[in-house]
């Protein structure tokens, strides 16, 4: 995708301009760099960006510019993604599941941790050099989060604890990584991990190098605004409590939470009837996510002249634009009653798992990409 460049103050005024008709994300460096910032001076230890939530060139620009030189990486393609434009950044290869051509092309490109949850991936990863930084993936039983990431990765306490052992008779680094669950919408689920992987590291007999906790700090997605600054507190005082005198190095590897604000997505209103409305996006683009997580109700709706349409609030079924019946959100939108053709829904906070989702599927799909230059 290409990137236009908006000198207007903001998103309405430069559709009411230029009036399209395809979806449009817009890009605000502003509020990459405040978010950025918040985790950078508050988080208690090392920050990393999860690729993966936002891949855009224009995201791994931001965040060098906001000062952020770590990255966590899953593939070979987001290693050369993050290479391109930071060739000295730290990259964490946090796949626990990877072919040997994986492994050859991460050593390649100095990946300097590695995550493992099974003895046979430990075991695949002995042609490393010595001392380098294996993080052991923990997983308990689900807290809180939206959806659980422990159904896919992630070694049992037990499990971890022979794995660390194994890490250090390899002459390896030990660490722990976990991942609480994405969007965890209070700090519990941390303070429960944290004192899960000290209680492991103890039984293991295994002094930690690093802890790193993950990402799954939450966006800000309807009304209630996310508290990060209560997170990373609890995140220090739980370490302090679980390891007293072994305190490991702390890292993180946010994904959602650095990019979500980044990005606003503006659709545009195709057909209306008393029901349904008839969207020029939705689940087959930078919708996807909602099926698991629901919808964002952060909306503002302006007509194509760029004013704010008022009117009563009437619930109505959102289709996206193919021929597939599935293609709807999960959930009815709360519309102005004048909602008319032409018009425009900008939604904000939507630049976590949108952007990286988007399909081709019957020729639509979000290709426009408009920087904000002068505010949001
Ligand atoms: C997806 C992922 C992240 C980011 O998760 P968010 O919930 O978006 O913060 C971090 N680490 C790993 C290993 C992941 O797979």
């Amino acid at each position: 995708m290409g990137i236009e460049q908006s000198l207007m103050p903001a998103p309405e005024a430069w559709l009411a301009r230029a009036r399209p008709d395809d979806p449009v994300f817009f890009f605000c460096p502003m509020r990459l760099a405040q978010v950025a910032e918040r985790f950078l001076s508050g988080f208690p230890g090392q920050v990393t960006y999860a690729v993966k939530a936002n891949p855009a060139p224009e995201l791994v620009g931001g965040l060098l510019a906001a000062g952020l030189r770590a990255f966590d990486v899953a593939s070979p393609a987001e290693m050369r993604l993050v290479r391109e434009q930071a060739p000295g950044a730290a990259l964490h290869y946090h796949n626990p599941v990877r072919s040997e051509a994986e492994i050859a092309e991460g050593m390649r490109q100095g990946c300097v941790s590695w995550s493992v949850d099974r003895a046979r991936e430990l075991d695949k990863l002995r042609v490393l050099p010595a001392g380098a930084e294996i993080a052991v993936r923990l997983k308990l039983p689900v807290t809180g989060a939206a959806y659980d990431f422990g159904a896919k990765f992630g070694a049992t306490p037990e499990e971890a604890e022979t794995l660390l052992r194994q890490v250090v008779e390899m002459g390896l680094t030990p660490s722990i990584t976990f991942h609480p669950g994405t969007q965890c919408p209070t700090p519990e689920p941390w303070a429960r991990y944290i004192a899960a992987a000290a209680e492991v590291a103890r039984r293991a007999g295994v002094r930690l190098h690093r802890l790193n906790v993950g990402g799954g700090f939450p966006s800000h997605r309807d009304a209630a605004m996310p508290d990060l600054e209560a997170i990373f507190a609890t995140i220090a005082e739980a370490t302090r409590a679980a390891f007293g005198a072994d305190v490991p190095q702390l890292v993180c590897e946010p994904g959602r939470g650095l990019c979500a604000e980044a990005m606003i997505l503006a659709l545009r209103v195709k057909a209306v009837t008393p029901e349904a409305v008839f969207l020029n996006d939705g689940i087959y683009g930078g919708m996807a996510e909602w099926r698991d997580l629901g919808p964002i109700d952060r909306l503002r709706v302006f007509t194509e002249e760029g004013t704010p349409r008022a009117g009563r609030p009437v619930p109505r079924i959102a289709f996206g634009p193919t021929c597939d019946s599935l293609d709807r959100l999960p959930d009815e939108l709360a519309l102005p009653d004048t909602l008319s053709e032409g018009d425009y829904l900008v939604f904000e906070g939507m630049g976590a798992y949108s952007r990286a989702l988007v399909t081709a599927f019957n020729g639509y799909g979000v290709r426009r990409v408009v920087r904000m230059t002068a505010g949001c």
